[in-house]
């Protein structure tokens, strides 16, 4: 693939962007479980009603989805359009834009010969 600067750039930016949602999404989903333990933990020894701990539960499950939606609107750094989505087709695990083909190993190979790409927190 022959990018020009501009563009490995706008794809170094968009690989960021895609780390930072997939962590947020793993972060969501895999601390659901550790975090209703410890706050039922802590409602249960402040001696607060069960029903607190089912509503943050909730809250959680909530703000999850709402990563999730967030991950799964990412938008393809070459065509622009959603790139897990395709119609009424939706992968998650998508390695090829649904639209374009261009896949994350592409655009991951970019971001690492990208001098100008940043770490990611
Ligand atoms: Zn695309």
């Amino acid at each position: 693939m022959d990018l020009l600067a501009e563009d490995q750039a706008k794809y170094a930016v968009a690989w960021r962007d895609y780390l930072r949602r997939r962590k947020a999404l793993l972060a969501s989903v895999l601390g659901y479980l550790p975090f209703g333990v410890l706050v039922t933990l802590f409602i249960v020894g402040m001696g607060w009603s069960y029903k607190i701990a089912e509503v943050a539960a909730m809250l959680w499950l909530v703000g999850a989805i709402l990563v999730g939606v967030h991950y799964m609107q990412w938008p393809c750094p070459k065509c622009g359009k959603v790139f897990h989505m395709a119609g009424r087709t939706k992968n998650i695990f998508a390695q090829r834009c649904q639209h374009c083909d261009l896949s994350k190993a592409e655009i991951e190979a970019i971001y690492q010969n990208n001098p100008t790409a940043m770490p990611v927190a």
